[in-house]
């Protein structure tokens, strides 16, 4: 039997790696026409791949978040091939750490750029068609971070707080359209995130976090959005946040 999800277009962005990956697969499975769209056209064609193997529908459309024009050429692409948009996930992002004190600017404000304009820009190009249809999902990958901080957190923490703000002032402006806007907040979660901190002792540390027994896997946070998208179009959670069990005391 066709599930809700069925003939739906998603676009995920993040889709090469990690929690964007497990979402686009586990969209996939569940009938949508899945767009994945980052940086790394080769790990975007082995999703797509995995995907097809699973018997959906995917394209590709590699993209930089980061480019206003490439952000809206990826949704205007989208709804050349696929002819609609129904369903805008936002997981590209990237994790820095280190103090303020030692604050390299170029970095903090590429954070700022990929985590927060990413999701602005996409959401941005979204809205046309989506308010054309008069219906819409848009789920925007925040963290446990952007809801409470921590020491060395300067620059990532700040840029999920925007996102959860942004992400409310949009709810807020668009829901009245019928389109629902939802912020994931994750705690750790098994990924490859930790890789691009440029600072090798946070680099370690993250690498111990997001693996360390009990750390959620991406799988449960794509579970998580799938539920969500699964509701009735009349019920928007616009906010959910799924922690480890374990980690019942941790800063972040
Ligand atoms: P990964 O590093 O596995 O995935 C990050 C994704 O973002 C990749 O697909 C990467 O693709 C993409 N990306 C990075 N920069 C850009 C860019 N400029 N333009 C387009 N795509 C970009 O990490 P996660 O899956 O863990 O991260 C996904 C989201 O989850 C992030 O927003 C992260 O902040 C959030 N999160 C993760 C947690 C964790 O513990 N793992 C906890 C809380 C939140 P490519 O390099 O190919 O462009």
């Amino acid at each position: 039997m066709a599930g809700v999800l069925s003939g739906k277009v998603a676009l995920v962005t993040g889709a090469s790696s990690g929690i964007g990956e497990a979402i686009a697969i586990t969209l996939g499975q569940a009938g949508a026409k899945v767009v994945l769209s980052a940086r790394r056209a080769e790990r975007l064609a082995a999703v797509a791949a995995h995907i097809e193997a699973d018997g959906g529908s995917v394209c590709v459309i590699p993209g930089d978040v980061t480019d206003e024009a490439v952000a809206a050429r990826t949704v205007a692409e989208t709804v050349s091939r696929c002819g609609r948009l129904d369903i805008l996930v936002n997981s590209a992002g990237i994790i820095q750490a280190g103090s303020a004190r030692h604050a390299d600017m170029d970095e903090w404000r590429h954070v700022m750029d990929v985590n927060f304009f990413g999701i602005v820009h996409s959401c941005k190009a979204a809205l046309e068609p989506m308010l054309a249809q008069g219906c819409g999902d848009i789920v925007n990958i925040s963290s446990t971070s952007g809801r409470r901080t921590a020491k060395l957190f300067g620059a990532y923490s700040p840029s999920k707080f925007a996102v959860n703000s942004y992400s409310e002032a949009l709810r807020q402006e668009v829901g009245a359209s019928g389109i629902r806007v939802c912020v994931v907040e994750p705690g750790a979660t098994e990924s490859e995130c930790a890789e691009n901190i440029s600072d090798p002792e946070w680099r370690e540390k993250m690498r111990e976090h997001v693996s360390k027994p009990g750390a959620l896997k991406a799988q449960d946070i794509a579970d998580a959005v799938k539920m969500v998208l699964e509701l009735p179009p009349r019920a928007n959670v616009s906010e959910i946040l799924v922690r480890p069990t374990i980690d019942a005391a941790a800063q972040f």
